[in-house]
């Protein structure tokens, strides 16, 4: 299996210099040159697989260029830190499935991907006796997810940024009480723009970068996307083991890297009806899917911080597909969108798109209301990303239909809306109580590129 450029511009690499390479180096995304078709016999036979092995079955289908023991190795200490022991669990409630992706260490879906990319990096980098030091920006959940996916890894040291006081108290403490050597939390007096601005400062600079092997984590490394892959096949064997209506799914958008995760399933031939992509007041994407609009406008704030994106980076993946694999297609694209802040397609192509894409948007009442009426319903608490994907299920899958709904963040995570929601305090798991008590370690520094860039060169391992 080789991987490729959205924007066609490198040779096809192996699957470990993909993960190395994050972004490709022509400025596009990789993508693996064929997707790997599993039949319906395969399918079948995987009914009785742990999540681990399972894991293995899909994702070992990417990767030939690590030894079957040492990716099952890898694969297994990744969701060893789950708390619960179906890792990825299905729950039914009121007529939809839950697909509970919060049981990671930072009780968000994106522990699913950085808890198997922090092993990936250090089995490659031992393999190959070279170092990586990972900068990043962060509002909240990816940084903190990032730190625990590396924490005491060895050949890697984290530097995140987030902006002081501006994240949830949880998320804070989600970073700042890690205190391995390797773990560097600088909180900025600032905001998450001033954070991200820096850290795309100090990647600008190519001399430093090279010089200190700097490495990103955000979602769009491959390895990101393909680890997710594994909870579609893993969701749909539980839901069908009760029912043979079709399976659809509905999916939290932000930055399109979960729901591309559905959309590389559904090409491996899982059978799937429909993806639902639901976003907040951060629309571009249903606007794109619902009336071929494509035109950028500002980014709102909402009570679903994580879905807060207006420029989706995963998008350019499902692009290429759209565009049949053409990479100068996708220039153009982005040319356009530079230019004229929009991406036209043609009718055949927006035909394509609503064959596979469904999308609706859910404003800030409409998901506060729904954590209300769910919770009235059936007593389950959904977080604010989790209800937005829920509404938009109810509103458009037919209720007929399995209709599953990821849900990306436990209710703790973000208890400051479910409470203002509910009116009422929600239960704070034993995971989150025992935060309040660790010690803590953070650099707090004003937003400066020449601190930021002095302390990364004192700290740098
Ligand atoms: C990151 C995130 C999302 C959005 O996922 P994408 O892959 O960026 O589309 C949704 N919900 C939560 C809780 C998240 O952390």
């Amino acid at each position: 299996m080789r991987y490729i450029s959205t924007r066609g511009g490198i040779n096809p690499i192996p699957f470990k210099d993909a993960v190395m390479m994050g972004l490709a180096s022509d400025g596009g995304l990789l993508l693996p040159q064929s997707y790997p078709v599993v039949t319906r016999e395969q399918l079948e036979s995987w009914r009785g697989l742990s999540y681990p092995e399972l894991a293995f079955e899909v994702i070992s289908r990417f990767v030939d260029d690590i030894p079957a023991v040492d990716l099952k190795n890898l694969i297994k200490s990744s969701y060893a830190t789950f708390s619960h022991p179906e890792v990825t669990p299905v729950v039914k409630r009121d007529g939809v499935y839950i697909l509970e992706l919060f049981h990671g260490v930072t009780l968000a879906f994106k522990d699913v991907a950085l808890q198997f990319l922090g092993n990936l990096f250090e089995y490659i980098l031992a393999e190959r006796n070279q170092r990586l030091n990972i900068i990043g920006a962060t509002s909240g959940d990816t940084g903190s997810a990032a730190i625990h996916g590396v924490r005491g890894k060895k050949g890697i040291s984290i530097f995140i940024l987030h902006p002081h006081g501006k994240t949830s108290a949880v998320q804070a403490l989600q970073m700042t009480s890690v205190t391995d050597a390797n773990v560097h939390n600088i909180a900025v007096r600032g905001t998450f723009d001033d954070c991200q601005d820096m850290v795309k400062e100090l990647f600008g600079d190519l001399e430093f970068k090279e010089k200190y092997s700097l490495g990103a984590v955000n979602s769009i490394n491959w390895a990101r996307v393909l680890a997710q892959v594994v909870y579609y096949f893993y969701a749909w064997l539980r839901v069908t083991d009760e029912t043979a209506a079709p399976v659809n799914f509905s999916v939290p958008t932000g930055n399109f890297g979960d729901i591309f995760a559905g959309y590389v399933a559904k090409k491996m031939g899982l059978p799937v009806d429909k993806l639902l992509l639901a976003t907040n007041e951060n629309n571009i994407l249903t606007r794109f899917i619902n009336k071929s609009d494509y035109s950028l406008s500002g980014v709102v704030s909402t009570v679903s911080p994580s879905m807060d994106i207006q420029i989706a980076s995963n998008f350019e993946r499902y692009l290429f597909h759209l565009f049949a694999e053409n990479p100068d297609r996708v220039k153009e694209a982005f040319a356009e969108l530079k230019e004229h802040g929009r991406v036209s397609c043609s009718a055949d192509e927006m035909a394509q798109v609503r064959n596979d894409f469904c999308s609706a948007s859910v404003d800030q009442d409409a998901t506060l209301q729904e954590i209300r009426d769910f919770y009235a319903e059936t007593g389950y608490l959904l977080d604010p990303h989790t209800a937005v994907g829920v509404k938009a299920a109810l509103e458009l899958l037919p209720p007929d239909s399995a209709r599953i709904c990821l849900a990306t963040a436990h209710p703790a995570k973000f208890s400051e809306t479910v409470e203002r929601s509910l009116g009422f305090q929600v239960p704070v798991p034993d995971s989150v109580r025992e935060l309040y008590g660790k010690p803590t370690r953070c650099e707090v520094m004003d937003a400066d590129i020449a601190k930021v860039r002095e302390f990364f060169v004192a700290h740098v391992g």
